[in-house]
């Protein structure tokens, strides 16, 4: 399915051993931090208060109530979200995540990083988010499933191939977009696969789709260490969230002659100064659930693989991990995004300060929907691509998506970030103007 010898996804299979509950992510509001950066991007370009209001404000959103009868027959109930933060360029566009702390705060951020994203490597489309808020690893298949189905039909007005298409996000995965799929086309009575994306290929997915997120990280990470005259065979690699993103992202970094000597997840870290052997390590996590006891490595913990004295760190788990405490501590050159919002407003002022470059989130970990799109394309079409044009098409996107940036970025004295967003928004203002106001 993969040119790679990556392995499918590891799935949330919770340990067997018993392992310590995740730290608790060092969280200021992903939200204060969305508006903080669209703020600065707003004065950079000198857009008037309505319009900021209008990038501020999510176009619609909905909070719905999503019960669960237990396989026990307990019911027990959970909150949903999805909200549509801007349509103006083409349908909402955003992941699906299930975890225990999600709100609609937390999903409105995601919402709107993924309008400036989609604007970012230009995608036609707005952007959108969901969320439950559902630990799976404490739930059955069955009843995961059943959760998915009801979540999916209580926001089913809202969604749509032409409206807003989902994709896997954390805690939910191909399995989960196949339920969501499925229950949608069921209730339209017909097969909508365009509905989703990141599904499985025997239903519709696309080739490359479950690596897609971690071959752009790696693709911007060597386009800006070859700014830098860097090789990425030179380079050692850290990356915190050894799931969906982390974990392939550490396979291909590997996989390319880079050194990837940390990793983490919520359960621990493990640090090995000569390499780790990331094939057996996935291995070891398809096993028992977690990087933990792992015996080629030095146990670490999370807060330290933020110190660690590497070139690149690649965070690629929660939001708010680099804060105004633990920025200060990072030591490596280039902090690349895997995760949305890793870094709190706070944490990027000293990561700047200590000259440390960071390629933001909206950039680096937009392959995963550059591929989403050509999922929705060949679904519409209903013509498959070959794997090698999804792979030269994306990492075409996502190289170019990082020159424009960086030249922008360089033309005008900006952050990566500042520049990222600059243009993310830019578009989605340009779309306003031109479709006009109605009435
Ligand atoms: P996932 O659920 O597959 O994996 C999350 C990983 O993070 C797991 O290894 C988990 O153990 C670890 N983790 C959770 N809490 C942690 C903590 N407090 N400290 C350290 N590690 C912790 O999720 P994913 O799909 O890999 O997503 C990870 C991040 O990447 C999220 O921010 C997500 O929004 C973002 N993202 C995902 C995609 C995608 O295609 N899946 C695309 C773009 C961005």
């Amino acid at each position: 399915m993969t040119t790679t010898s990556i392995p499918d996804s590891p799935q949330p299979t919770p340990p067997e051993t018993d392992l310590p509950d995740a730290p608790a992510p060092r969280n200021s509001s992903p939200l204060a931090t969305a508006h903080s950066q669209l703020a600065t991007a707003v004065e950079v370009l000198g857009y008037d208060s309505g319009q900021h209001q209008m990038l501020a404000t999510p176009r619609r959103e909905i909070h719905v109530a999503v019960p669960l009868r237990r396989d026990d027959g307990e019911t027990v109930l959970f909150h949903g979200f999805r909200v549509q933060h801007n349509i103006s360029r083409g349908p909402g566009k955003g992941g699906l995540r299930y975890a225990p702390g999600v709100d609609i705060d937390e999903v409105r951020a995601l919402a709107m990083w993924m309008t400036w994203k989609c604007g970012i490597v230009d995608l036609p489309y707005g952007g959108a988010k969901g969320g439950v808020a559902i630990d799976p690893r404490d739930y059955s298949t069955a009843e995961l499933e059943r959760v998915t189905r009801r979540y999916t039909s209580e926001i089913m007005p809202m969604i749509g191939p032409d409206t807003d298409v989902m994709a896997p996000d954390m805690g939910t995965d191909e399995q989960t977009m196949a339920w969501v799929m499925d229950t949608y086309s069921v209730n339209r009575g017909y097969t909508i696969p365009a509905v989703v994306t990141g599904k499985p290929l025997a239903v519709g997915g696309s080739r490359g789709r479950g690596t897609a997120t971690s071959a752009g990280i790696v693709h911007v990470t060597a386009a800006a260490l070859e700014e830098a005259g860097v090789p990425l065979t030179d380079v050692t690699v850290a990356v915190q969230g050894f799931g969906k993103v982390g974990s392939h992202a550490a396979a291909i970094f590997a996989e390319r002659g880079a050194k990837v000597v940390a990793v983490s997840d919520q359960y621990g870290g493990l640090r090995n100064d000569a390499g780790i052997d990331v094939k057996r390590l996935l291995e070891h996590l398809a096993a028992t659930g977690s990087v933990v006891g792992f015996d080629d490595a030095e146990p670490l913990s999370n807060v330290d693989l933020l110190g660690l004295e590497v070139d690149v760190l690649v965070p690629a788990a929660v939001e708010g991990v680099l804060d105004e405490q633990t920025a200060g501590r990072v030591r490596a050159r280039w902090v690349v995004e895997g995760a949305n919002g890793p870094t709190t407003t706070a944490g990027d002022a000293i990561l700047a300060r200590n000259g440390v470059t960071v390629v933001p989130d909206v950039l680096a970990n937009a392959g995963g929907v550059v591929v989403s799109y050509f999922e929705w394309v060949q679904a519409n079409q209903t013509y498959w691509w070959a794997e090698h044009e999804i792979a030269e098409r994306l990492e075409h996107r996502m190289t170019s998506a990082y020159g424009d940036v960086s030249a922008l970025a360089r033309r005008q004295d900006l952050s990566l970030r500042d520049a990222a967003l600059v243009i993310g928004i830019q578009r989605t203002a340009e779309a306003h103007r031109i479709r006009g106001l109605y009435p």
